[in-house]
């Protein structure tokens, strides 16, 4: 029981630094000249996350986005028109 509390504290842990995670990086891209670090992006048609320097890099609808490959750039890009 105890260690169920302990599993639950430790997801919910992760799910805070992985929004914090988010949100910085959001911010990230609206001020590109600290780009010098090798900050990890997010892949939004996979979910991984990427070194942004050897991501692929593709601006829909005016926002930059970051992919791990040219095939996740593509899903992203039919998900986008399927949206519309
Ligand atoms: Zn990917």
């Amino acid at each position: 029981m105890v260690k169920f509390l302990v599993l639950i504290f430790l997801g919910f842990l992760i799910y805070r630094a992985a929004r914090r995670y988010m949100t910085l990086g959001q911010k990230a891209e609206q001020s590109p000249g600290e780009g010098s670090v090798d900050e990890m992006v997010q892949d939004p048609s996979c979910m991984t996350y990427i070194p942004r320097r050897s991501a692929q890099r593709k601006v829909v609808g005016g926002k930059e986005f970051f992919f791990c490959s040219k095939e996740c750039v593509e899903k992203f890009e039919k998900e986008m028109r399927a949206q519309q």
